[in-house]
């Protein structure tokens, strides 16, 4: 619609953004659009600004669990997008602190900021606008929205390196995400197949030595059986970060199975 006036919030599937479930979510992203807060310069000044905003900070690349009506985890987005949702009343706050938990509308949120801006703590992270200051949240609850998605997890190279925790699955260590590949277990002019069990990560220098053998064949062992994820291997990643520590309490539910052991 051309009259958006909040070019941060970002139609369509964000670059930070991934769904925990399906395309039902998918449809929120055009319903920001019409926000009418969107069009409040004064209000929903963190993200309705134009020209858009300025430097980019660390805050702006961390992320935001979104949960549904019920308390269901459903999203992940980026944090403008979360701050959409906000300005817009689409949403919600949730905010866990030492053991329990509050909610908070945008405003609310903002003079919580102000209080908790005295005692900024090493994992929190801020947004300054022109006028304020406010901690980024790690959890939105959606307002209106109770369904629960059918998850879908992808088969593509930034899942299986996040499945395997960016270490090569024949030397065990660990590489940067240019350095690494992906390699069929069964190669495919074997007729090996592009599936979660026959696909891991390798380092380059294993890839090449592999070649187009088999594991057996070229005398190299896997260090773990690839296997299809239960959950979203990006989640986990998350998990292993003290930012998202709250994440677990949303995670732990009979939709999400959330361990402890899994590398990232
Ligand atoms: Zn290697």
């Amino acid at each position: 619609m051309s009259a958006v006036q909040a070019p941060p919030i970002q139609r369509g599937r964000s670059q930070d953004g991934y769904a925990i479930g399906g395309p039902h979510v998918q449809g929120l992203q055009t319903t920001v659009a019409h926000c009418p807060r969107a069009h409040s310069p004064r209000r929903g000044a963190v993200v309705a600004h134009r020209p858009p905003p300025p430097p980019p900070s660390s805050a702006l690349t961390c992320s935001v669990l979104v949960l549904n009506r019920l308390y269901m985890a459903v999203h992940v987005v980026n944090v403008r997008r979360a701050f959409g949702l906000l300005c817009c009343e689409m949403a919600e706050v949730v905010h866990l602190e030492d053991g329990k938990f509050g909610t908070f509308s945008f405003d609310s949120w903002r003079e919580m900021s102000e209080l908790r801006a005295e005692e900024k703590q090493p994992e929190d992270d801020w947004i300054r606008s022109v006028n304020f200051e406010v901690q980024v949240p790690r959890v939105v609850r959606l307002l209106r929205y109770d369904r629960l998605p059918r998850q879908k997890l992808h088969l593509n190279r930034r899942n299986v390196l996040a499945r395997d925790g960016h270490v090569c699955q024949y030397c065990g260590r660990r590489f940067a995400t240019q350095l690494l590949s992906i390699d069929h277990v069964v190669p495919r002019s074997r007729g090996g197949e592009t599936t979660w069990e026959n696909v891991v990560c390798a380092c380059l220098t294993c890839n090449v030595k592999k070649g187009g053998r088999t594991p057996k064949e070229a005398h190299m062992k896997l260090i773990h059986r690839p296997v299809r994820p239960k959950r979203n291997p990006l989640l986990l990643l998350k998990l292993n970060n003290p930012k998202y520590a709250s994440w677990r309490t949303w995670l732990a539910g009979a939709h999400w199975e959330v361990g402890g052991k899994d590398s990232g």
